[in-house]
């Protein structure tokens, strides 16, 4: 059980994967060393919204409680951790104090005063993820909008091909109406789609797939001008090459790191890029002790990635050096979970349409795992080695070619298998009777039970 000391005081900013799994693995590791915290959570959010599978959830043609999308969200109080306590409000900046510690200014114009504090606040890709300080009303409200401006859409541009753009675009296809003439744009700035951590091979295959898939439109070009704005109504998209496209909808999909807006009173904490500038081995901020980061740091850079498996490793290194920067001891050196795998795990261009797993750069040890087992046992499964199925294990390890292991995507994210870690704890938490689970959200309506997100 945790108690509240005076100097022992943790502010956790943001209330996604990383701030959820940092405040259990905290509670954990201070019940094992006996040591006295207390946590608040700052979310700027009244409710959650799963990243993973979300290009699919978003763009589904059934009514949105109907489908994924409502298992892949849901309000912030239903993902409260025992013993921790939550507050709904965007912090909009954290200055040190000269004696130690930190002073916290809300939105709301709260004060909240901090021994710690670790910044768990994600990035941000127009529309895909919803805005800081947005209520869950107003994204049902924005993802229909979405899916109303698309429906009619005869003209779609994606600009940013990184994994998230290839995502949303392989989505976004399958949802308009291609058959029709509607035509979906991917600018991509280089030759190849994904960036360079993926393999040369796999980038390629995958360019080409998405260059042959009906309705799709691929451009090696940049965006020029107000590029970050989305429109779901016409605007003209404006190339460098000098090339316009007359878009009914345009989705950037370049991703922006938040840390800059609320550190900027501390020299050096964030870069220019957003992403909070942590030493290497202990997840601490360079600029001032403290101040840690999960998901939004330039560890990132060294990682190849951000994922589950990542932030997983992230929350474990900040959890053991928040506690022992409290206790004054020597803090844990940083291991990357799955530090073999320098890239996105895996790439989906539209779910049960095509995707890939394990691509040739996945850094298991021997090529014999990914051709001829499924990792760690030898799979037998001629349906794995062809690459158009999923093996036994859900998973295929082959280059992307088949529509199979898309389909195994889609079950997990459905079914909520992938997202275990936030959907689980929500189930735990209604087990429990800790939360009511009656969150009535009506159609077009959208009145939800605002509970208690203190
Ligand atoms: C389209 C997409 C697909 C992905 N697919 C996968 C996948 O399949 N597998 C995988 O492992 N990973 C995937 N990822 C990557 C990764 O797992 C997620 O990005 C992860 O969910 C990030 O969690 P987070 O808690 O760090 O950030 P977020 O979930 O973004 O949470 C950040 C929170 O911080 C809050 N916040 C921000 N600023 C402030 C502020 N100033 N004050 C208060 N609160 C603030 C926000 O309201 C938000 O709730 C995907 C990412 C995207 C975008």
């Amino acid at each position: 059980m945790t108690t509240h000391s005076d100097n022992n005081r943790i502010v956790i900013i943001g209330h996604g994967l990383s701030g959820l799994e940092l405040s259990k693995e905290l509670l954990t590791l201070a019940k094992k060393k006996s040591a006295s915290i207390s946590i608040t959570v700052v979310d700027s959010r009244d409710f959650y919204e799963m990243d993973m599978g979300m290009p699919y959830a978003l763009l589904q043609k059934q009514d949105i409680n109907a489908e994924s999308y409502a298992t892949s969200s849901c309000l912030q109080s239903q993902l409260k951790v025992e013993g921790v306590s939550y507050k709904k409000d965007t912090v909009r900046s954290v200055a040190a104090r000269s004696g130690g510690g930190f002073t916290l200014l809300t939105a709301g114009g709260t004060t909240i005063e901090a021994n710690v504090v670790v910044c768990a606040t994600g990035f941000t890709i127009p529309v895909l993820k919803p805005a800081t300080g947005m209520d869950w009303g107003a994204r049902r409200e924005e993802i229909d909008a979405l899916r109303a401006a698309l429906s009619t859409a005869r003209t779609v541009v994606i600009a940013g091909s990184g994994n998230a753009g290839v995502e949303l675009a392989g989505e976004v296809r399958l949802y308009v109406d291609t058959a029709s003439g509607c035509k979906v744009h991917l600018i991509c700035s280089s030759d190849l789609v994904l960036n360079d951590t993926f393999g040369e091979g796999d980038r390629r295959h995958i360019t080409n797939k998405i260059r042959d898939a009906p309705g799709m439109v691929l451009h090696t070009d940049r965006v020029v001008g107000e590029y970050g704005k989305p429109s779901l109504s016409p605007s003209t998209v404006k190339l460098k090459s000098g090339n316009t496209i007359a878009a009914d909808v345009y989705l950037p999909c370049f991703a922006k790191f938040l840390a800059g807006e609320y550190l900027s009173q501390i020299d050096g904490a964030a870069l220019s890029n957003g992403q909070v500038a942590v030493n290497q081995e202990s997840l601490e901020s360079t600029a001032v002790k403290g101040l840690f980061a999960i998901g939004c740091s330039d560890i990132v850079q060294q990682e190849g990635h951000i994922s589950s498996p990542k932030i997983m490793g992230q929350v474990k290194t900040v959890a053991a050096n928040v506690l022992a920067y409290l206790a004054g001891t020597a803090s844990v050196v940083h291991t990357p979970k799955m530090g073999f795998v320098k890239h996105d795990i895996y790439s989906i261009f539209g779910t049960g349409y095509f995707s890939m797993l394990h691509t040739e750069k996945c850094g298991i040890p021997g090529m014999c795992c990914r051709y001829l087992c499924g990792f760690p046992f030898p799979c037998l499964f001629g349906c794995c080695l062809c690459g158009c199925d999923e093996g036994p294990c859900g998973y295929t390890c082959m280059r992307p070619a088949g529509g199979g292991h898309a389909k195994a995507i889609q079950k997990f994210k459905v079914s909520g298998k992938l997202i275990n870690s936030v959907i689980g704890h929500k189930r735990d938490n209604v087990k429990k009777g800790l939360v009511d689970d009656d969150v009535t959200v009506q159609p077009k309506t959208y009145t939800y039970t605002k509970s208690a997100v203190v």
